[in-house]
């Protein structure tokens, strides 16, 4: 009866995880996706505290109240732009989790019960050796994301070679320990499958630091996406060992999930899937942008008045918001913005770059958060043929995004589309100073003819527009 009841659960779950995917695809649904993600989670571990053996009550309440309590904290206190952090972190806590339960049940005597121990066994090298390199590579990930580690790839000579060398390495070391077999045979635990176990995981840990260390700044949202989709893989593999279906499920889920985003952020930016899985793609980070003639040059500053003269004689404006309206905060007074425009006549729209701000949809959230009507948030290939039709571009906190030399071979951003603001009559960046963005390349759209710089706060910019916007309405 328990085990029917049991069964039902995880099939409940298992539906409102996928309908909360589904809710999650869309602004408008969003909410009910994560209400969705939150009930199933808690019937998952209200059922899982049945399963039949889970009886260490004493242990598993108070950890599981710890765990809600510090994860409930962390998820209040959280900065949005310190969110892609945030998950790198999580990520790593997945494979920690796989690994100790890899060990864990090798070192159970009761799962060789039952069945031969060939399966078993290389069911938890696999979540070990997933796990492993989830580990390892989400720590490096949230250090770079943090600023902890450089930005820039490591590149050692060498590296596929290395990449190669670990992986071949880990898979023979694996073969090793799978043939020792039931460790538990003679009695006594025999050491030599776990020490097999042990350097197979090591090397793993040092291939996932290496996959991650050589990838570049700018890329690393796809990097976070990829450690979400192992993150799943992993858990699908503990889920095989530990014979929990939905473990398998939810693994699954999380695992092809995250590889579509990450396929999906890599047409965007224009990069390989398979460069990504095996590490520093996009060679040409190695090499330093070529010096650009001409560059850095003048840049020409604009005010207040002489932008506030531009938007009104504006027909069509264009807002490119990045990861610095996110620091301003910016959203609120950019809604106002967009509404007193719009209420003048003019046409007012959004264009999001796929990795605009800190995490996929950053911007989109942001936005909607600020209530921006959803039908004038654009894609990038919405929008970017609109733009030489376009009077006034305002780039808003983004820098990355709207560089034109991605456009050009030889820089860490070479190949990634942007968006062509270049291409407006009237291009006009809203950032405290010249200083690059992510990826730390010089960005020449500064001292493009047609680009004006508004220096200062995105906050404080914008709002003292919103004013200047309501004071010329007040006066008529
Ligand atoms: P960038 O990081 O390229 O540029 C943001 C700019 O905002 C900075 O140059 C900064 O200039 C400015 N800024 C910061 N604070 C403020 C402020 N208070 N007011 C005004 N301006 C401010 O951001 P983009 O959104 O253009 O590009 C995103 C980058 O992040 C890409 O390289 C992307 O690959 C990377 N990335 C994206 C992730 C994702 O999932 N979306 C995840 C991880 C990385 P200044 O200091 O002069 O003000």
């Amino acid at each position: 009866m328990i085990y029917t009841l049991l069964i039902v659960a995880y099939l409940v779950s298992s539906v409102l995880f996928i309908l909360s995917l589904r809710g999650l695809s869309s602004q408008e649904t969003a909410r009910k996706g994560n209400v969705y993600g939150i009930i199933g989670m808690a019937i998952a571990v209200g059922a899982t505290l049945t399963v039949p053996g889970v009886d260490l009550y004493a242990v598993l309440v108070p950890a599981l109240a710890i765990g809600a309590v510090i994860g409930w904290l962390m998820a209040a206190r959280v900065a949005m732009t310190a969110m892609p952090e945030l998950v790198a972190l999580l990520h790593s806590f997945v494979g920690a989790a796989a690994v100790l339960v890899g060990f864990a049940s090798y070192l159970d005597p009761a799962m060789y019960k039952g069945h031969g121990s060939g399966v078993f066994l290389t069911e938890v090298f696999i979540d070990v050796f997933i796990g492993a390199i989830t580990f390892t590579g989400s720590v490096v990930a949230f250090l770079k994301l943090k600023g902890k580690v450089s930005g820039t790839p490591l590149l050692l000579p060498g590296r596929h070679m290395l990449n190669l060398g670990l992986l071949v390495g880990s898979i023979a070391l694996g073969v090793l320990y799978v043939q020792t077999g039931n460790p538990f045979v003679g009695g006594e635990l025999a050491t030599e499958g776990l020490m097999w176990l042990g350097i197979m995981t090591a090397l793993a840990g040092v291939l996932g630091v290496h996959l991650v260390m050589a990838i570049g700044g700018a890329d690393m949202p796809v990097v976070v996406s990829m450690l979400n989709s192992y993150s799943g893989w992993t858990a699908a593999a503990a889920g095989f060992m530990l014979s929990n279906d939905l473990l398998i499920v939810t693994g699954a889920l999380v695992g092809s999930s995250g590889a579509i985003l990450s396929y999906i952020m890599c047409r965007a930016m224009n990069r390989s899937i398979w460069n990504v899985i095996f590490g520093g793609f996009g060679t040409a980070s190695a090499a330093p942008p070529k010096p650009r003639e001409g560059a850095p040059g003048e840049v020409q500053e604009t005010d207040i008045d002489g932008l506030l003269a531009e938007l009104l004689g504006a027909r069509d404006v264009v807002i490119v918001p990045g990861y610095g309206m996110a620091v301003a905060r910016a959203q609120h007074a950019v809604n106002d913005l967009t509404q007193l425009l719009r209420d003048r006549g003019i046409r007012v729209r959004f264009a999001i770059h796929p990795v605009a701000g800190r995490l996929p949809g950053h911007m989109n959230v942001l936005l909607a958060e600020a209530n921006v009507p959803y039908d004038i948030v654009l894609e990038m290939e919405e929008i970017n043929d609109d733009l030489p039709r376009t009077d006034v571009s305002l780039v808003i906190g983004a820098n990355d995004i709207v560089n034109p030399i991605a456009q050009e071979e030889g820089s860490p951003i070479s190949g990634m589309p942007v968006l062509e603001v270049w291409e407006s009559d009237r291009t006009v960046i809203f950032k405290r100073s010249r200083r690059t963005g992510y990826a730390g390349v010089d960005n020449p759209l500064f001292y493009h003819e047609k680009t004006r710089m508004l220096f200062g706060d995105a906050n404080d910019s914008v709002s003292a527009l919103v004013a200047a916007l309501r004071a010329r309405a007040a006066g008529g």
